[in-house]
């Protein structure tokens, strides 16, 4: 029975049968792994609230060999990121982050930049940062990590070179008017957001967290989630919950 230790992030928690957990880390050197961890669901239970979704923190695991799932033997925690927990907006935009992360990776798959950009993201969140702002930023970044960067020179469907009127965006990048009405699934893209996109790619991410986006900023966001449904087959749980959190509170991203 191997040991495996590593820095790693709660990405998805069940609860398993009478008292265990089945845990979901992202881990910076495993990539993605699933886990029991025994008894997580007693009152006095040594994780205590360790296993919280979102939640840093150095894991100790057994690979038993026999099955996909490792034995979690301790997850100490380093950061809580409290305060994303202490406000909805924040919340949904890290449940968000964090169903990316969990929906397009494979288990065992290692990304030690995307496990960095990851917690980049928490700790914005965790900070003062506009919790919109700090989604489009690992957005943009996540599907380029993964290799799904969008081309935004050219038509991907006719090879048309950008500046083109009434640009789309679609799987894989722009695409021109007449290919957009040829079917697909496309959403318009305005040559500002564009741009904007082409800017928050280049920028560092400090930079890329304020850089001033006006309209583009909203465009974006909506532009980012069809992406990552595009490649995920669906929309995301987070992005329904967002837009309920987002029509109870609507003044909550201007207050951030
Ligand atoms: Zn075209």
């Amino acid at each position: 029975m191997a040991l495996g230790k590593s820095a790693a992030i709660v990405i998805g928690s069940f609860p398993l049968g009478e008292s265990d957990r089945l845990v979901t880390f992202y881990s910076r050197d495993f990539g993605k792994i699933r886990g029991v961890a025994k008894a997580a669901r007693r009152m006095r239970s040594r994780f205590g609230s360790a296993l919280e979704l979102g939640t840093l923190g150095e894991l100790v695991f057994f690979d038993t060999g026999r099955s996909e799932l490792v034995r979690v033997d301790h997850f100490d925690i380093t950061r809580p990121f409290q305060r994303v927990r202490e406000d909805l907006e924040r919340l949904a935009q890290a449940a968000w982050i964090i169903e990316c992360v969990a929906r397009l990776t494979a288990e065992r798959d290692r990304h030690v930049a995307l496990f960095g950009l990851l917690v980049r993201a928490l700790r914005a969140l965790d900070g003062s940062r506009k919790p919109t702002r700090v989604a489009i930023c690992f957005g943009v970044r996540c599907i380029e990590v993964l290799g799904h960067r969008p081309r935004l020179d050219a038509c991907v469907e006719c090879g048309r070179v950008y500046p083109f009127p009434r640009p789309a965006l679609g799987a894989g990048g722009l695409v021109c008017e007449a290919c957009a009405r040829g079917g697909g699934d496309t959403l318009p893209i305005a040559p500002t957001t564009i741009g904007a996109f082409e800017r928050l790619r280049a920028l560092s991410w400090d930079e890329a967290l304020a850089l001033p986006l006006g309209r583009a900023e909203a465009e974006l966001s909506v532009l980012l989630e069809a992406q990552v449904a595009g490649l995920i087959g669906h929309s995301t749980r987070a992005a329904k919950f967002l837009r309920e959190v987002q029509r109870l509170s609507p003044a909550a991203d201007e207050r951030a």
